[in-house]
């Protein structure tokens, strides 16, 4: 029972403080995730983590230390980026309620990663730039930032209530009345390594027909990121943008 959250990665942005790190892993353990994804922790492993996870040591023993975002969300075909505050280009927007029912109505198909950032500063514009949704927990907007394991319990607590719902009343109950991304499609969705991919050979195309001032970017590649984030091509659809750049890649060198 409730497998599909073994498919839900949490990832750890650059976490300063070993505790936190403790207090997640116990978090994920209590409400039934075990996958956590560290992207250059300040300092693990730490006897102050094992000691703040209570119990929870095999969360960190398994836990997966990386060097980059991209290498922590690599293969997942839904990256959902966390924040206590409004950014300067608004993404989609969910509550951790609909996160959670996206999440799971998703992990049939593939990963999910919830990413989670540092405790003085969150996650960079670049790093939430990465992500198809943010998630941002209703708190006092006087005072809006949780502690990070907070963040997480709050998180992994609806995932649970989801996956449990799931599990008693199959699938359909998570769907509301609002449509569904990514569920029964033809094709499977591009993975975020692949997206990747995609932005990267975009910006040196556009570099190459003149169309992005490469001293004066300005919002063009968030923009854009956001455009095909938002829409969430598949394979097929990746494939065929990829190849429309390569040619015209092949007609500038003409
Ligand atoms: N001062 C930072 C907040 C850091 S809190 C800032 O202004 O962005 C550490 C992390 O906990 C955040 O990066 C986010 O992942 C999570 N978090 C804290 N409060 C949150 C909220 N209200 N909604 C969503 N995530 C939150």
């Amino acid at each position: 029972m409730l497998d599909s959250l073994s498919q839900i990665r949490i990832v750890l942005v650059n976490t300063s403080h070993p505790g936190n790190i403790g207090g997640v892993a116990r978090a994920m353990k209590n409400m039934g995730l075990s996958n956590l994804v560290l992207v250059q922790p300040q300092e693990f492993p730490s006897d102050k983590a094992d000691a703040r996870s209570s119990g929870a040591v095999d969360i960190l023993e398994n836990a997966q230390v990386v060097a980059s975002l991209p290498e922590a969300v690599a293969g997942c075909g839904l990256v959902i980026g966390t924040s206590a505050r409004s950014r300067h280009i608004p993404w989609p927007l969910t509550s951790p309620r609909e996160t959670a029912a996206q999440a799971l109505s998703e992990a049939s198909q593939h990963e999910v990663a919830i990413v989670f950032g540092r405790e003085d500063r969150g996650l960079t514009n670049e790093e939430l730039h990465q992500c198809n949704f943010h998630m941002h927990i209703p708190t006092n907007e006087d005072f809006s930032s949780l502690n990070l394991a907070a963040a997480v319990q709050v998180a992994a607590y609806e995932l649970r209530v989801a996956a449990l719902a799931m599990a008693e009343q199959g699938a359909g109950v998570l769907q509301g009345d609002k449509p569904q991304w990514g569920t029964d499609w033809d094709i499977e969705l591009a993975s975020n390594d692949e997206l990747e991919r995609l932005f990267a050979h975009m910006q040196e195309t556009l570099v190459d027909i003149e169309f992005l001032d490469p001293h004066n970017p300005r919002q063009l590649m968030p923009r854009l990121r956001r455009l095909y984030l938002r829409a969430r091509p598949d394979k097929v659809e990746t494939n065929i943008l990829r190849g429309i750049l390569s040619a015209m890649q092949k007609m500038l060198k003409k």
